[in-house]
């Protein structure tokens, strides 16, 4: 489904989870991202952000505005895949399967906390490396050394937007994991330094405000969003009268 430029798939969680699994089995550093609209919209201001993108293998819908605007787009998406429900499946299975997990991101201390309470949460799971999310272009090759030796099969990567897509784009092969994810404030949230917003929170399709009320920083980040819609609404107008005219 293409919305404002970026191809979104069309998966219901069930079935991005069954592609995951191929990933992860496949061994051929496939990546996946998370777009919300605000992501989409930088894409179109951000080359680098939008060839990032277009070289991913699965683009899930993050943020409910993402599946609105496929149906004011008049192909409706099946569902909202969370990025950070999907990265719980795939966590699972990694336990469940025996594969390691490196998890890359976040201020100092984060990401060993996060693998801490992931080791509690699925008892198998196998933690091969964590390292912060502040590097220098200096470090990066002795990081991506050390993901590479440590066997993940799965890297997660919380950099946050455009920061995570590009930098996975740019590593996919020399980090040597089957599957490569971008999930923002993931690491943080499983920490236990930022909430979730409650199920009714997510269910009603305001997450985002939640997480805005929450984390005030983030607020002027949501200008894109009616930004995002307008552009929406208004590449379905241009289709409409292009197919009547
Ligand atoms: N971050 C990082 N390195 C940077 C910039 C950001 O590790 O150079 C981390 C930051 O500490 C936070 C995450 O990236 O943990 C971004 O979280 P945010 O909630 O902004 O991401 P979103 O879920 O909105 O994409």
């Amino acid at each position: 489904m293409n919305i404002l430029g970026v191809d979104v798939s069309a998966f219901t969680m069930e079935q991005a989870v069954k592609i995951g699994d191929d990933m992860l089995n496949s061994g051929k550093n496939s990546v996946v991202f998370t777009p919300n609209p605000e992501i989409i919209w930088s894409a179109g201001r951000n080359e680098r952000l939008k060839s990032a993108l277009d070289s991913a293998d699965l683009l899930l819908p993050d943020g409910i505005g993402v599946v609105i605007a496929s149906k004011i787009l008049g192909n409706p998406l099946p569902e909202r895949v969370a990025g950070y429900d999907f990265l719980h499946k795939i966590l699972e299975l990694c336990a469940d399967e025996g594969k390691k997990v490196y998890l890359l991101g976040s201020a100092e201390g984060v990401a060993e906390k996060a693998a801490e309470n992931l080791k509690k949460q699925y008892q198998n799971l196998q933690i091969a490396g964590t390292h912060h999310g502040y590097f220098t272009q200096e470090d990066e090759p002795r990081i991506i050394k050390e993901i590479r030796d440590s066997g993940a099969s799965l890297l997660v990567v919380c950099l946050g937007a455009p920061k995570q897509e590009i930098w996975i784009a740019e590593n996919r092969d020399k980090t040597a994991v089957s599957m490569a994810i971008g999930v923002g404030g993931a690491l943080d949230v499983i920490a236990g330094n930022v909430r979730r917003a409650p199920i009714a929170w997510q269910k009603s399709g305001f997450e985002w405000l939640y997480r805005a009320i929450c984390q005030p920083s983030r607020i002027p980040r949501l200008v894109a969003i009616p930004k995002f819609m307008l552009a929406v609404t208004w590449s379905r107008i241009r289709n409409s009268k292009e197919k009547t005219g």
